[in-house]
């Protein structure tokens, strides 16, 4: 199949995108830490404080919301347009085009061009495509050196370690653990470094001097590309995404093709919504445009990789597409009480908290993350918190849907599930039957200490294991009211 963008073609996300355990078993040892949420706990509390002021301050900040759903719902529905479209003005404008149908595909092409320039070393912009094709991991078993320049993605790769937010990708670390890692895996480091925020930003500023200094090309991620001009757009807050961008001879920028918008109208909305929903601000710090290649003045040579990866198969749902709505922002992450006590490494995917648990199981096909939709008490939090008004809980509900049909048509015999579900539906379809049905649940009264059941046998010790639940009343709610009113009515609602 030679093409993607007509739909019948859609592959499978390969990458880290799969856990080595499901969510159950990785949050239990991540719930243990407790550390690791204290560190979580104050720096979520901290970024949702300072995202809820500056959110207040803007009195058309719902229309803001509806604004980037509509352009991004739009663009979805003539993606196929948008796309070439992009392509076209880059080529135009003196970049190069590549398609690349999964993370294999874009590692090669990736490391192709790299090979290509003679480089050895590549300085990287943060980037969460390329964590989620491991372009890292490939470049180095091509014997490129891949330095990450973003101070959080530094502390993660120095510390040996993985993302665990889309935004702060060492939230899990605080500042004497970064402090440690600093001592030990920076040759040149200052042996009296303290735990300072200054300190520690001081020694990663001189450690990574020299590499953008002589880099010859740099790998960046897209946070948006305009399909009307074909440039494309990166925002940070270090300034190290400007010097990748602007310093090496290369530029090579993957970007997963739902980033495309049509124009310059739209950035404006998202240049808005963005920064105040990711990090509190006002406006991003640095924010980086480049269309194609302009003689004399930065990297002559511009590479643009567009990664499908599985989107098409996540644009084919039509609930489950507007997962392909995410900016990344990351305010999902921060206002989720679950992500907020077990952490990012728990999903097992570079997109962890509700965003994660929506979007991986899309990519890699639903059976493959199936414990990720669950990773949720669907309160709700993260639809109020989301810039683009993307329904996380309502998708859950579907991709859980979806997990229990899938599973029943691979398998012969019926779950134990399956089997209590549709007894509980005989027993309800008829009052007589419920009626009886609550009588005899009376009998687990007994299990009952203080109003609470907090032991049942097997199988239902399944429920109990992370769980209570009350103890039948001493009167059913029938029972009562034919009490209070005389006449049975009552068993009937
Ligand atoms: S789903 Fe919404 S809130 Fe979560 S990262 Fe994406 S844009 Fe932000």
């Amino acid at each position: 199949m030679s093409t993607f963008l007509g739909m019948p073609y859609a592959p499978r996300g390969v990458g880290h995108l799969r856990g080595e355990q499901p969510f159950p078993v990785a949050a239990r040892a991540a719930l243990a830490d407790t550390q690791l949420r204290r560190n979580l706990g104050k720096a979520t509390r901290t970024i949702r404080a300072k995202r809820d002021a500056v959110v207040a301050e803007l009195p058309d900040w719902e229309e803001l919301r509806a604004a980037g759903q509509a352009i991004k719902r739009h663009t979805l529905a003539h993606l196929d347009h948008y796309l070439k479209q992009l392509e076209g003005r880059v080529q135009e404008h003196g970049g190069t085009v590549h398609w690349a149908r999964d993370a294999n595909e874009a590692n090669r092409i990736v490391t192709g061009l790299v090979r290509d320039t003679g480089a050895d070393e590549v300085v990287k912009v943060k980037s969460i495509v390329t964590d989620e094709i491991g372009l890292n991991e490939a470049l180095a078993s091509a014997g490129i050196t891949a330095h990450e320049t973003d101070l959080a993605e530094l502390i993660v790769q120095l510390g040996h370690d993985r993302p665990s937010h889309i935004l702060v990708p060492a939230i899990h670390r605080n500042r004497a653990e970064i402090r440690e890692i600093f001592l030990r895996e920076m040759a040149d480091v200052d042996p009296g470094l303290t735990d300072s925020p200054a300190a520690l930003t001081e020694a990663a500023r001189l450690h990574l001097r020299r590499r953008f200094l002589s880099a010859r090309v740099g790998i960046s991620g897209a946070n948006f590309a305009i399909a009307e001009t074909g440039t494309l757009c990166v925002v940070e807050s270090e300034g190290n995404g400007r010097m990748c961008l602007t310093l090496p001879d290369t530029l090579i920028t993957v970007m997963g093709i739902e980033k495309v918008i049509p124009s310059w109208r739209d950035l404006e909305v998202f240049l808005q919504l963005l920064p105040r929903s990711s990090t509190g601000e006002r406006m991003n710090p640095y924010t980086s445009l480049w269309t194609g290649v302009t003689p004399g003045d930065g990297p002559q040579r511009f590479h643009l990789v567009l990664l499908d990866n599985g989107r098409t198969a996540v644009l084919a749902d039509p609930v489950g597409r507007q997962a392909l709505h995410c900016i990344r922002c990351s305010a999902c992450l921060n206002v989720c009480p679950v992500y907020e006590r077990t952490g990012g490494h728990a999903y097992g995917s570079v997109y962890p908290g509700p965003i994660g648990a929506v979007l991986s199981p899309q990519l890699t096909g639903v059976e493959d993350n199936a414990s990720l939709p669950y990773a949720s008490s669907l309160c709700g939090a993260c639809f109020d918190a989301c810039p683009v008004r993307i329904d996380i809980p309502s998708m859950l509900v579907h991709l859980r849907a979806r997990h229990v049909e899938e599973a029943a048509r691979d398998r012969r015999l019926p779950t134990a599930e399956a089997v209590a579900m549709a007894a509980a539906s005989w027993v309800m379809a008829s009052p007589r039957r419920y009626a009886a049905a609550q009588r005899t649940g009376r009998a687990a009264r007994a299990l009952g200490r203080g109003g609470r059941i907090r032991r049942l046998p097997p199988p239902l010790s399944a429920w109990t294991a992370a769980r209570d639940a009350p103890a039948p009343p001493a009167q059913t709610f029938r029972e009562w009211w034919q009490h209070e009113h005389g006449d049975a009515s009552g068993s009937a609602g």
